[in-house]
């Protein structure tokens, strides 16, 4: 991921929580507090204030993911502020040490291409779905949530698999972006039929069954930002 795609995956987020805030008030209005709305707007805003400022140091991708990573967990409260903000941070941390290799790659790259033996090698589409993977694990390291618990993780975790699957089968990385919204968008879907069992929402036990999760909607705009930004 270079540093122009990273800026306007960070644009486009911000831009698709402050257009659908009203709608993820709504959906955290029936399950939740209903501050979800909020909680994106303002820390995607805080985002891109900090990106628009030049404050930040932002030359890398890495440096841009880490930033919006501490952004968010700084200003936005509620779990979904350390949740996504320390999955963003983990995402670019990983980003950071898997890029050692990259000259080598793009060589073995150009090699690998066209011949049929299956040989893996390194692509900045398998480079960012480990990355992805670090960001999922952090975040089920600090919530504890598993697949079907009817929260991000149910979006997160389809796309990052979408994503893993098609860069490991030699797909580009704008490919592998669209195969993980559409999943992302599917997994957000399939928590209408979920109960909680994390989060405020558990409180409500069957009474959950029925609404989409707000987190797994705001995470299936993070995915889908992605792939607009490859465009
Ligand atoms: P709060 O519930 O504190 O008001 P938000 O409304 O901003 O925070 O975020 C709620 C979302 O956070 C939920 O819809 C769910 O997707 C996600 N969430 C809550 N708890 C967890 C958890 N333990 N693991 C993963 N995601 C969670
Ligand atoms: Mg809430
Ligand atoms: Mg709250």
């Amino acid at each position: 991921m270079d540093v122009s795609l990273a800026r306007h995956w960070v644009q486009n987020i911000a831009s698709a929580m402050s257009r659908n805030q009203e709608h993820l008030t709504t959906l955290d209005s029936a399950i939740g507090d209903g501050d979800h709305g909020a909680n994106m707007a303002r820390g995607f805003f805080a985002v891109r204030a900090g990106l628009d400022s030049g404050t930040w140091s932002a030359a890398t991708a890495e440096e841009i993911l880490v930033q919006t990573g501490r952004t968010l967990v700084s200003v936005v409260g509620g779990a979904s502020g350390p949740l996504f903000g320390s999955a963003f941070r983990a995402l670019g941390a990983a980003l950071d040490t898997e890029d050692g290799t990259e000259d080598d790659t793009e060589n073995g790259t150009e090699l690998g291409t066209g011949t049929d033996h299956e040989a893996e090698t390194d692509t900045d589409a398998t480079r960012f779905a480990a990355a992805l993977a670090a960001g999922l694990e952090k975040i089920q390291q600090l919530g504890a949530a598993v697949p079907g618990d009817k929260t991000m993780i149910d979006a997160y975790a389809p796309a990052y698999r979408a994503f893993h699957d098609a860069a490991h089968s030699g797909a580009d990385f704008r490919t592998a972006a669209h195969a993980a919204a559409d999943a992302a968008e599917a997994g957000m879907r399939a928590t209408v039929a979920m109960q909680a069992g994390k989060g405020r929402a558990s409180y409500l036990g069957l009474r959950s069954v029925g609404h989409q999760d707000p987190g797994a909607t705001s995470t299936a705009y993070v995915f889908r930002a992605l792939a607009d930004a490859t465009e």
